[in-house]
């Protein structure tokens, strides 16, 4: 059987595809009109932390963010990011590989990240591609996690308690603290 290419956007702790939002609890396969991101982050090859926001939860916890944190954002991904031969990735198959293999910003290849993560834009099963699904390492990640304001930093931690139960005990490893930046 060929492995599925979405694999990579499956959850780690069950091996299938995400099945709610963590936010409103949305059953994906109950709103198939609705996309939703799927975020996980790795650390020395394991995931460590993973979760699945529909578009709605998405959108309405990004309003929150500072306006500068949002323009920071913006603008690490407009100056970093290199868009435009993202895009051309179209002109090959659609399949995630290729535009996860290396950390969107700076390149680095996945495989000698200590730490990174990964989001995808999902729809059903299908997967949404440009500018993802993207990677980023986690140098990358601090360096944007130190573009955020204090309250859009405080909004990921209160995300973060909301939804989880405590910490992943390894969560504290990660350069970002389990906050995420694919967002
Ligand atoms: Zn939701
Ligand atoms: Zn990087």
């Amino acid at each position: 059987m060929e492995p599925d290419p979405h694999s990579d956007f499956h959850s780690s702790e069950t091996g299938a595809p995400f099945r709610d939002c963590i936010s409103c609890g949305l059953p994906f396969d109950h709103a198939p009109e609705t996309p939703y991101l799927v975020a996980k982050s790795y650390r020395r090859g394991e995931c460590i932390f993973e979760y699945a926001i529909c578009e709605d939860c998405r959108t309405s916890m990004s309003r929150e963010f500072s306006r500068d944190s949002r323009q920071a954002l913006n603008l690490f991904f407009q100056e970093r990011v290199n868009l435009s031969e993202r895009s051309s990735l179209l002109s090959h198959q659609y399949v995630p590989a290729p535009w996860i293999q290396k950390c969107a910003a700076c390149e680095k290849p996945r495989n000698e990240a200590e730490s990174y993560s990964l989001g995808g834009m999902l729809l059903g099963s299908d997967m949404i591609y440009d500018p993802y699904p993207l990677c980023l390492c986690g140098n990358c990640e601090e360096e944007i996690q130190s573009l955020l304001s204090p309250g859009t930093k405080g909004i990921w931690d209160e995300f973060v308690d909301t939804h989880f139960d405590g910490p992943p005990s390894n969560l504290e490893d990660l350069p970002v603290k389990g906050r995420p930046v694919l967002f």
